[in-house]
């Protein structure tokens, strides 16, 4: 199994996590057929770099694509793939899987992830379903609140003090020699994983675009690896559009490639209620950029305005996200697309992950002695 550096073509055969030259790894192509099968995993078992250890699944994956009336009013067909049914509410899941199945099957002993939301959570419950140790490292300002939802499943939790930025790299230096295998953002078994999203969609439709919320580029890159991947095997006759969305408070990706950079720069002061979106410096925000410039994809970024908006929206509909996840149907209204064109936003993650920062809606308060008027 070869992996290769998108950015110096650098190759490797063993897994490694990223390039010599600083770059995330990326396996390369796989070829094979769809099989009739009850999960993702099974039915596209020839495109996966380790088998999946499907005894320990959650049932991950195989989420619903709904179709939305929010499309109505731009004239578009609007699919929402909802991401929020995952089994610890977000797409992390199914690369959490795959990279586990890799890990298990590697002989580790013990996992670990840098991040305090989705794929912190994610670790630390599969880490357990697999019988593997979990360090989770989070940041300072972790809210307890917040790490209960990671601890709660016995992972370990360790709140470390310093730049959460360098932490990423530390982390992989660091597992390596201890035998701690770090499935972070833009792991190369977790991008396989993210590959099921664009599976599913092109299972149920052939979608024009794809809407994406962005930040390590992780979750860019899988998706986009799932329909190059069903395109040069011949199960597709085009690559839908994708689009990278960013919150306007921290858009690192989209402001490269806008000003015509040549690589993503940290992103300064970053500041947006879409924390789960939030990397001001992202790991694999090159090979993102690389990908746009290529394929003539393109980066938009919203408002927390716009957001919050697009939340109160999405729940109209019955789905209630987080931020994060809200930001491809705010990005719709910037877009103009075409009429009549198929366009699928990812809902990456549930709201219940992000409580604090909801929109509410409205509470009636009602004496049971009046409880008829309160119901007219
Ligand atoms: C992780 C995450 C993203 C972004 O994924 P990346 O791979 O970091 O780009 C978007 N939305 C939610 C809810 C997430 O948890
Ligand atoms: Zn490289």
């Amino acid at each position: 199994m070869k992996l290769r550096c998108p950015i110096c073509g650098k190759t490797y055969d063993e897994p490694v996590q990223r390039c010599e030259c600083g770059e995330p790894v990326e396996f390369e192509l796989f070829e094979g057929e769809p099989y009739i099968g009850k999960s993702v995993w099974e039915r596209f078992w020839d495109f996966w770099p380790v088998e999946p250890a499907l005894e320990f699944s959650l049932g991950e994956g195989d989420t619903p694509l709904v179709k939305s009336r929010l499309g109505d009013g731009f004239g578009v067909k609007l699919y929402l793939k909802n991401e929020t049914v995952n089994p610890t509410w977000s797409f992390k899941d199914r690369g959490t899987f795959l990279a586990m199945s890799y890990a298990l099957k590697a002989g580790y002993k013990a996992v670990g992830t840098v991040s305090t939301g989705n794929m912190a959570a994610s670790v630390s419950a599969y880490a357990s379903r697999f019988g593997l140790k979990a360090k989770i490292l989070v940041s300072e300002s972790a809210s307890d609140e917040k790490l209960k939802a990671v601890s709660v499943y016995g992972g370990e939790v360790i709140r470390v003090f310093g730049d959460y930025g360098r932490l990423y790299f530390e982390s992989l230096k660091l597992g390596e020699k201890l035998g701690v295998y770090f499935i972070n953002s833009d792991n190369p078994f977790r991008i396989e994983g993210y590959k099921g999203i664009a599976f599913e969609i092109a299972e149920e439709l052939t979608p024009d675009y794809i809407l994406i919320p962005t930040s390590s580029g992780g979750l860019f890159r899988g998706v986009a690896k799932g329909f190059i991947e069903l395109y040069e095997n011949g199960l597709i006759d085009s690559i839908p559009k994708l689009i990278a969305v960013q919150a306007k408070g921290c858009s690192p990706i989209c402001k490269a490639f806008l000003e015509g950079k040549e690589k993503v720069e940290r992103f300064e002061n970053p500041e947006t209620i879409a924390k789960a979106i939030a990397n001001p410096y992202p790991p694999s925000g090159n090979a993102v950029l690389r990908l746009l410039r290529e394929f003539g994809w393109g980066c938009v970024s919203v408002s927390d305005d716009e957001i919050r908006k697009a939340q109160t929206e999405l729940a109209t509909e019955g789905l209630f996200v987080q931020p994060a996840s809200a930001t491809g149907v705010a990005a719709l209204k910037k877009l103009n697309l075409p009429e009549g064109a198929k366009v699928v936003s990812i809902l990456t993650g549930s709201g219940l992950r992000a409580l604090k920062d909801a929109p509410a809606g409205k509470i009636t308060e009602c004496p049971l002695e009046g409880l008829k008027n309160c119901l007219r």
